[in-house]
């Protein structure tokens, strides 16, 4: 066995994202850890603001540079991604690692057909014919449902529907079977049937390539729908992490609580009103001292006098679903059954 083998394949490490502003230091991503394994599907959620999109712009290198302090570590199959420079990044972006994002009119040219800008990036990544390019992206084009590829591929983005934009998007983020792909809330501007015709086309083509995925959203359905395993995201740093079921069903942390409750019930008919989390996201010039989500959280009281404000909880990582909160576990067993009580209809 090689050293890589043991690796999980993509393992982040205490990462620091604190960018350099006229106000102050802005901490978006403070000493976050996790690792995703091959073939399988991280979630990422958190509300906006929670360094969500920074951290997976860091892990591609399309961060922000200007005035940005990055500490901790990134390894991508073995690959330093904070070490490497931007031409090794350009390399692995496309045939490692690609991203697929909110807004496919923004990311993809107005100026070149969609089919050019596909065959493009093979042919850069790959060395391929012109020829053999075309028709690779006509083969992705039809892989990811689109009508027609054969004519479609000289179309303009802008003479496709938002829809079709979308997963010429995603056409163009799988074309160099990247092993890694990042989809950073890519259908949240899609109508519901749109957003579940792509769903389960992100899961056909992670069965057929075995892709791992980082999947960042703010809709905890979207989760239920895809996810492995879920990473909650509070004010730059993970609050909690665990399994799909382990976060969905017996959520840990207060913060997770909230989200849960500010959701419609994930099965069932959709009879709970709304109820948003209490308070605004924390600042990430000043952040509150100990646990960040103190001011907002509704049991500070049930522990040691001061404690959360006093001291950040650490992230329990001895077993696969850990939260970063000071209540027992036995306290948060029975807090977390009375606030879901209401919900059992
Ligand atoms: P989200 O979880 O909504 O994706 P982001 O990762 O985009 O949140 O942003 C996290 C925080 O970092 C936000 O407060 C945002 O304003 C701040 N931020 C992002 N990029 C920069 C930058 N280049 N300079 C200063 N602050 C930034
Ligand atoms: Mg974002």
């Amino acid at each position: 066995m090689t050293s890589t083998d043991q690796q999980p394949f993509l393992s982040i490490r205490d990462l620091k994202v604190h960018f350099s502003t006229e106000d102050g230091v802005v901490k978006a991503v403070d000493g976050l850890s996790f690792d995703l394994a091959r073939g399988k599907t991280l979630g990422i959620v958190g509300e906006s603001g929670s360094g969500k999109s920074v951290t997976n712009l860091t892990i591609l290198g399309l961060h922000d540079r200007d005035r940005t302090a990055i500490d901790g570590q990134i390894l991508l199959d073995g690959n330093d991604l904070l070490s490497a420079n931007e031409r090794e990044l350009e390399r692995l972006r496309g045939n490692k690692m690609s991203m697929i994002f909110q807004d496919a009119l923004a990311s993809l040219s107005p100026y070149h057909t969609t089919g050019k800008q596909i065959s493009e990036t093979y042919r850069k990544h790959t060395g391929a014919s012109k020829k053999e390019s075309r028709q690779r992206a006509i083969e992705m084009l039809r892989r990811v449902g689109i009508p027609q590829p054969d004519i479609r591929v000289d179309d303009y983005p802008h003479q496709f529907s938002g829809g079709m934009r979308q997963r010429a998007m995603i056409a163009m983020a799988l074309v160099c079977d990247p092993e890694l792909l990042i989809a950073d809330e890519p259908t949240t501007a899609l109508d519901v049937t749109v957003q579940a015709q792509i769903m389960d086309l992100l899961k056909d083509l992670q069965q057929e390539f075995g892709t791992a995925i980082i999947f960042i959203t703010h809709d905890l359905g979207v989760i239920a729908d895809i996810a492995d395993d879920v990473l909650v995201m509070y004010g730059g740093r993970c609050v909690e992490h665990g399994t799909k079921n382990g976060v969905l069903r017996a959520p840990q942390h207060p913060y997770t609580w909230g989200l849960l409750g500010s959701m419609p019930s994930l099965e069932g008919p959709v009879d709970v009103p709304l109820s948003p989390i209490p308070g605004s996201p924390p600042s990430l010039l000043n952040p509150p001292s100990g646990c960040s989500f103190h001011p907002r959280c509704a049991f500070t009281e049930k522990v040691r006098s001061g404690l959360c404000a006093a001291e950040r909880p650490p992230l329990e990582t001895a077993e696969s679903h850990g939260a970063a909160c000071h209540l027992t576990a036995d306290q948060r067993r029975d807090f977390f059954a009375d606030h879901a009580a209401p919900r059992s209809h």
